[in-house]
């Protein structure tokens, strides 16, 4: 299940970034292993992003009725396991709400990946030079290695804002993201997105065979 939105990127990459990513990741990883893919979902809740041109938020409460339909449908289908690939921040509460529902009664499992965070943190760490952030350097890099065609870096622009608190206000977002962005995707390059990609494949090949073998991804400590 991959779910993505339809939300403003800065000015140089697509609205569709958080579908098009996991999306990829998915119908490659599909390409190696057993898995099947279901449809991605291309909207989330985007409600930071309101405000930008072609962004489209989804109300919660329709997302977490809409994803737990979505997981209560594999699993009436005969399916133990159901992979999350998220794609977007905004979307973290409402899948884990889902979860719970779907998950709540029989052997059902469901394992939340949030792409950009949980996985290739070894090639994120090397390939950086900028912190993680929206439509920064690792986004940015990403979509340059798999849609080149729908990037348009001289209109990227760096931002950051610094916060150490939780601010949440519909009217001042411009203020909290300027340009829909957060952080420097002047240093992206297609071979960064190559080797973060490409480290993502293989953790979730890895995860895939680990759940064949009936073993959840947990280490003991
Ligand atoms: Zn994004």
């Amino acid at each position: 299940m991959v779910t993505g939105a339809l939300e403003a990127h800065g000015l140089h990459l697509p609205l569709s970034t958080d579908t098009i990513l996991p999306t990829y990741l998915a119908e490659r990883i599909a390409s190696k292993t057993r898995a099947l893919v279901l449809p991605s979902i291309p909207f989330g809740d985007s409600w930071n992003f309101d405000n930008f041109e072609g962004t489209i938020s989804i109300a919660p409460e329709a997302l977490i009725g809409f994803y737990s339909s979505v997981m209560t449908g594999v699993f009436k289908q005969g399916f133990r396991y159901l992979i999350v690939l998220n794609g977007h921040g905004g979307n973290i509460p409402e899948l884990t709400i889902a979860a719970k529902t779907a998950t709540e009664t029989g052997q059902r499992v469901v394992i939340i990946v949030n792409w950009y965070k949980d996985l290739a943190e070894s090639a994120r760490k090397l390939v950086e030079e900028t912190p993680m952030g929206h439509a920064a350097e690792d986004e940015t890099s990403e979509v340059m290695h798999v849609r080149p065609d729908l990037v348009d870096l001289s209109k990227a622009e760096s931002h950051r804002v610094v916060t150490k608190f939780t601010i949440i206000s519909g009217m001042s977002r411009e203020e909290l993201l300027p340009s829909a962005m957060y952080g420097d995707p002047r240093k992206a390059t297609p071979e960064k997105g190559k080797l973060i990609v490409e480290q993502a494949e293989e953790e979730l090949v890895r995860l895939i065979q680990q759940l064949e073998k009936g073993e959840l991804p947990i280490t003991r400590d």
